[in-house]
């Protein structure tokens, strides 16, 4: 089977159940429309963060508010979308979040709340996030050097002196589970990480580059294996500060392991037995949370993951 198995849960950050309803974005009549329909729903982007607030009954919510309580500033408005309800959504992007609404408000972080949040506001935190980071980066025009202004709802720059359009930019990553003629995993930790932490391999498609090669090529350079067959099985969109997260799993066809020292430090080969092991000794931490690489172990593993101390 191909795909990550549906019967659970999706990969985070990806099932919003949004209609970007991309046909209204350059319709100046009807933004002004949604933008004060007293159904509309808006939530101010800063810096990577949005407000979240916990509910009586423990669940984590973005804070939202309707337009005309919104903090104005037109130009970074962002149209993200409608729910199957007909809730149009907007984001404002601030200098800094507005002050706490009330006491159970806190700026967070995708990272911190990607996978508390419902997948719909998640998906509505993922979409601004990523808007935002470009917006942040390409504020001056990449063939005049003007400094461009917002467009199309957030979604365009466009350059005032040369006419040119740019749009917002997605950088391909793969991410990859390699297992050998064993059916052992191939996990490896990178240099920056703290002692055990450990997860799949990955690393950023070359321009002229297909992304299957870029499999082959960053396992070969990373830890010196060579890897036949390659399967696409899902992707994740990761705005720190613009991937796409393409998640395959691969075949090696050698086993001997060498480090490149340079992004990874160190990295072994897993029987199902050995990674159980290891996790619940402690030994190895468990790979990031909301990360794509979770489940791609997973679902090798073909349970869910055991955690410190668990025995499970
Ligand atoms: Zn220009």
């Amino acid at each position: 089977m191909t795909g990550l198995d549906s019967t659970s849960r999706p990969v985070a950050l990806t099932s919003s159940g949004v209609d970007r309803a991309a046909q209204h974005r350059l319709d100046e009549v009807w933004l002004a429309a949604a933008w004060s329909h007293p159904s509309t729903r808006v939530f101010v982007v800063s810096g990577g963060q949005v407000l979240v607030e916990e509910t009586p009954d423990g669940t984590t919510e973005l804070v939202m508010t309707p337009a005309f309580d919104a903090p104005e500033t037109e130009t970074h408005r962002y149209f993200l979308g409608i729910d199957p309800d007909g809730v149009r959504y907007f984001a404002l992007q601030k200098d800094t979040l507005p002050g706490r609404m009330d006491e159970a408000a806190r700026p967070a972080g995708l990272r911190e709340v990607g996978g508390l949040l419902s997948p719909l506001e998640a998906g509505l935190m993922v979409h601004a996030v990523a808007l935002e980071n470009w917006q942040r980066m390409h504020r001056f025009c990449s063939r005049c050097g003007e400094r461009t202004v917002i467009a199309a709802a957030g979604h365009i720059r466009r350059c005032p002196a040369c006419g040119a359009e740019h749009y917002p930019r997605t950088d391909p990553a793969v991410i990859m589970l390699v297992t050998d003629e064993e059916d052992r995993a191939l996990l490896g930790r990178q240099v920056l990480w703290p002692e055990g932490r450990f997860s799949t391999l990955a690393g950023f498609v070359e321009p002229g580059e297909s992304i299957e090669a870029a499999v082959r090529r960053e396992v070969a350079e990373e830890v010196g294996v060579t890897v036949g067959e390659v399967e696409y099985m899902a992707s994740q969109p990761w705005p720190f500060p613009s991937s796409l997260m393409l998640g395959f799993t691969a075949r090696a066809t050698t086993s001997e392991i060498t480090v490149d020292g340079e992004e990874i430090h160190e990295a072994r080969w897993f029987s199902r037995d050995d990674l159980r092991t290891a996790f619940e000794s402690g030994e190895v931490l468990p790979p990031f949370g909301i990360s794509i690489a979770a489940r791609l172990i997973e679902q090798w593993y073909g349970k869910p993951l055991p955690r410190p101390g668990t025995g499970r």
